[in-house]
């Protein structure tokens, strides 16, 4: 009888600080791998556009670039993960981004027998002020520009589906500062999480995106065969 395989549904987790490219390169390897990038932040964005009582609950914390409550993320993961179209495997951009948000996903995957794999992706602070100050957003397709590095062909509007570009709020230095406070205390520990669980592999973000692109591929394509490599 011919064996079949059955392939481990995958958990893809992007860490990073703010403006690090999470959400530019899981867009990226949701068209390489065919799986799903869900972004917490974007789910929130569009509950504060609907005016819907999650979305009031989270957008003055949004604004001033503090967390939202944990359980309200665990349950916007926790519900989304039921789509089909994460059957197989997803990418989580900016989730989890507490000690107690991956525990919850920690309890969630051993029972859905969901493979992880956190990567982190390395910028220094000072670059990511500056990066962040120059980024424009599709509030439509979600694709992301740098008015330096990344510019669409048309600046003003997405290339891709022709919406005016727009600057997110908490995109003002004053509140990426905070962010990046947010970040340092409480989300970086997760490399530590993930590292004692030999789940952490790292890229060097400061790159084209390309570049750093084809780094997390060649991580993808070699984890299997040599999980240790950069830990
Ligand atoms: P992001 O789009 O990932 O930069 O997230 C924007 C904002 O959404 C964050 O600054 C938080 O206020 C909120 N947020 C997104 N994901 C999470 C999360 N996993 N836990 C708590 N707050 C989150």
């Amino acid at each position: 009888m011919p064996r079949v395989e059955t392939m481990a549904r995958k958990a893809l987790i992007l860490l990073g600080p703010p403006g690090a490219g999470k959400g530019t390169q899981g867009r990226k390897l949701m068209a390489h791998l065919g799986y799903p990038s869900i972004s917490t932040g974007d789910v929130l964005r569009a509950e504060i556009e609907k005016q819907s009582d999650l979305g009031r609950a989270a957008r003055k914390l949004m604004e001033a670039g503090e967390l939202v409550p944990d359980d309200l993320v665990d349950e916007i993961v926790e519900a989304r993960l039921t789509n089909e179209d994460s059957r197989r495997g997803f990418i989580l951009d900016g989730y989890p981004r507490t000690i107690a948000q991956a525990e919850f996903f920690e309890k969630l995957a051993t029972r859905e027998g969901i493979d992880t794999l956190a990567i982190g992706i390395i910028v220094d602070d000072e670059v990511l002020v500056d990066r962040l100050s120059r980024r424009w957003n599709c509030a439509r397709c979600g694709k992301i520009y740098n008015a330096d590095s990344n510019p669409g062909r048309e600046p003003v509007r997405c290339d891709e589906c022709g919406t005016p570009l727009t600057q997110r709020r908490d995109d003002r230095p004053e509140v990426v500062r905070e962010r990046l406070q947010v970040y340092h205390q409480t989300t970086q520990p997760l490399i530590d999480f993930y590292q004692r669980r030999g789940l952490f592999l790292k890229v060097d973000g400061e790159g084209s995106v390309d570049g750093i692109f084809h780094s997390i591929v060649e991580i993808l394509n070699g984890e299997g065969k040599n999980r240790t490599a950069s830990k």
